[in-house]
């Protein structure tokens, strides 16, 4: 018979055989089929194990996909930001903040840009005329001017 007992739920003989299975992984639009899987599957809980021989070709098309799917972000933001005629430098102080790098590791699809500053580009992508104002409100938003004086005017040399 080709069941086993459940690791996941522990149901006996729950776990059922199964091959030439395909699936459909979707993100932002974006799809990959993976077939001929085999593996096994709980009729009680819905665990899935895949066989060796697939589970990494499985799990590499997944992580292919977030790769495609990072990068055809990263290339959105660089025909924003180009469009805006802005540079990396520019874009990260007057929007997304971090270090000078963090925009063109977005662009490269090296890391996924949080969910707010993709969102803001989209919108001056759509209404470009906003970037002015963008720039007048972000005066100050981050405390950039931030600076600390010292007064020595009273202080005294202490000999220790
Ligand atoms: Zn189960």
């Amino acid at each position: 018979m080709n069941t086993q007992q459940c690791f996941s739920c522990g149901a006996r003989e729950g776990m059922r055989h199964f091959e030439g299975r395909s699936e459909t992984m979707s993100v932002n639009g974006m799809q990959r089929r993976v077939d001929d899987l085999s593996g096994w599957e709980c009729q009680m809980c819905g665990e899935v194990e895949l066989d060796d021989c697939c589970s990494d070709r499985h799990s590499q098309a997944g992580d292919e996909l977030v790769m495609a799917a990072r990068r055809m972000i990263g290339e959105e933001m660089k025909r924003i930001r180009r469009k805006l005629h802005l540079t990396q430098k520019e874009t990260v102080q007057l929007l997304s903040g971090g270090g000078h790098n963090a925009f063109s590791r977005y662009e490269r699809g090296e890391v996924l840009p949080p969910k707010t500053l993709v969102l803001l580009m989209r919108l001056l992508d759509r209404y470009p005329y906003l970037l002015a104002e963008a720039k007048s409100l972000g005066e100050g938003a981050d405390l950039r001017g931030f600076t600390h004086t010292v007064h020595k005017e009273h202080e005294t040399v202490t000999n220790m």
